[in-house]
């Protein structure tokens, strides 16, 4: 189908939807971001691994945020990416991550995301909602590489799922196992703004993802996050998390 015979697309209020989700945990997502989002009124989503002992350790600040209204979501256990991934990372792999996306097969794979899912289920609290994002954006396992029983191992527990891909996503198209996102790292408040306004020509869905958010230096600083975040409650966009977009979007995919 071209563009212009698909059908028009409406959004519950805005011309764009964006989406602002933060991954792994980081104790500045509780500490900073949270308290800045909410000061302006926004909800977010934070993509936890359940086998990572610092989220354990604010488990209770989780479970608050989430009845707050923030989607905690499964981001795995153990985060397991690609090989590669962790060589170019130049970093120490911290000793509760194991096993790569390579030496996963089928019945671990099911296992690592239904682990997660039943710790929040457990911790967090039940959300039948709760969408899922792929550590390193790796969706394929074993060698050769299958994306099949990682979509399957999903689907059994989330109905949507974050990867990276960098583009905005065209709501009459989006396939919800493969929702692309930009990073938000890096650079001043302006080049993330810019991501979100991408949205508003083709009347999409602008994903960011965040890891850590602090002073300067940090990977996004608390300065450009602010300026985001105050550019996005003024203007002309939904904002919501991302299983609100996602579940819009499936219901208006079904229609
Ligand atoms: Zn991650």
């Amino acid at each position: 189908m071209t563009q212009a015979s698909k059908p028009a697309w409406t959004w519950p209020r805005g011309q764009a939807a964006v989406s602002l989700t933060y991954d792994d945990g980081n104790e500045d997502n509780l500490d900073l971001v949270i308290p800045d989002l909410e000061a302006v009124g926004l909800r977010a989503t934070f993509y936890l691994n359940t086998g990572n002992p610092t989220i354990h350790r604010r488990a209770a600040d989780w479970r608050a945020a989430h009845q707050r209204g923030h989607e905690i979501g499964n981001h795995s256990i153990h985060h397991p990416c690609s090989a590669k991934a962790y060589t170019n990372a130049g970093r120490e792999v911290p000793a509760w991550m194991k096993h790569t996306v390579e030496s996963h097969t089928p019945a671990t794979i099911e296992a690592e995301v239904g682990g997660a899912a039943d710790w929040l289920d457990a911790n967090i609290g039940p959300d039948p909602d709760r969408t899922y994002a792929y550590p390193c954006g790796a969706m394929a396992i074993g060698d050769p590489p299958d994306e099949k029983p990682y979509d399957a191992a999903v689907l059994k527990r989330c109905f949507a799922a974050r990867g990276l891909g960098g583009a905005v996503n065209d709501p009459r198209t989006t396939r919800l196992l493969r929702v692309s996102s930009f990073h938000g790292g890096g650079g001043d408040g302006h080049r993330l703004i810019d991501l979100c306004a991408k949205a508003i020509t083709v009347g999409g869905w602008t994903v960011l993802y965040f890891h850590r958010v602090g002073p300067p230096g940090t990977e996004t600083t608390q300065a450009a996050h602010k300026i985001l975040i105050d550019h996005l409650r003024a203007g002309p966009y939904w904002v919501a998390p991302f299983k609100t977009v996602a579940r819009h979007i499936q219901k208006h995919q079904q229609a």
